[in-house]
């Protein structure tokens, strides 16, 4: 392979520190001047170990006590060296990912593979633009835009399959909406706790909140240009529900709930 040459200071001005994070696949949330989310290297620490501060171009992760400039971000996240990082950054060498197969790095991909089999596949087979899901409300971009739709088949068959994730994004769970009036109106996999989770078209960090009692209502929200709405999955809410809750608003610096 030639040698590569980088320049660290001109790939540190090319590229903001904030413009990595989905290159890295990481999950921040803005919180003040800084972002904040997990760090899938540490995988300790809490949802809001990783600490990007982008006006001093640096970050921090408390689980690994570390911190640096936006190649020494990408080193940890990829736990590969300097110069590996800033080639992946510069989009050179071999494809988007550094290579790998050095040394200390095997480890990583292992972490990140059980991290993946925690997140579920996206259903390949529903239906966005259903009569029946059309009828509710719904176009066929808003469901494309959150992943839900009319399920042909599977335990959601005649109903809309609607995402569930995790706070961290990953995918855990379909719920299934009635569409033609059944009962109950919401259904889920077996082992699924629905008061354990909300359903969220939240895509940025928002001041407010608006709670919802129904995920369908959630995505007409959303279609109708209502970015910060997030449906509960349950008739009640219970105190651990209000603790999510609290800590959802705590990661999107959100000062207030409206409730719908
Ligand atoms: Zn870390």
């Amino acid at each position: 392979m030639k040698e590569l040459y980088i320049d660290f200071a001109e790939l540190k001005a090319a590229f903001p520190i904030e413009d990595s994070f989905e290159r890295l696949g990481l999950n921040m949330k803005q919180n003040g001047p800084a972002f904040r989310g997990p760090c899938p290297t540490c995988q300790s620490g809490g949802d809001r170990a990783l600490i990007v501060t982008p006006a001093k171009h640096s970050f921090y992760c408390f689980g690994a006590r570390i911190g640096g400039d936006v190649i020494a971000l990408v080193a940890h996240i990829h736990d590969c060296d300097m110069k590996t990082a800033a080639a992946f950054l510069a989009g050179k060498g071999s494809g988007d990912k550094p290579d790998n197969k050095k040394s200390n790095a095997s480890t990583v991909p292992q972490e990140r593979n059980k991290e993946a089999a925690r997140s579920l596949q996206p259903l390949s087979y529903l239906e966005p633009k259903h009569h029946l899901v059309q009828k509710a409300g719904l176009d066929e971009k808003t469901c494309a835009y959150l992943g839900a739709g009319y399920a042909p088949k599977g335990i959601m068959r005649g109903r809309m399959a609607i995402p569930i994730h995790d706070k961290i994004g990953n995918l855990v769970a379909y719920c299934g909406r009635a569409l033609k009036g059944e009962h109950p109106k919401l259904i889920f996999p077996k082992d699924f706790k629905p008061e354990g989770y909300f359903f969220s078209a939240l895509q940025i960090p928002v001041d407010e909140i608006a709670l919802v009692r129904d995920p369908l209502d959630a995505l007409i929200a959303n279609q109708n240009g209502v970015e910060n709405v997030v449906s509960v999955l349950t008739e009640t809410i219970n105190a651990a529900q209000l603790r999510l809750l609290a800590e959802l608003m705590d990661d999107n610096d959100c000062q207030a709930i409206e409730l719908y």
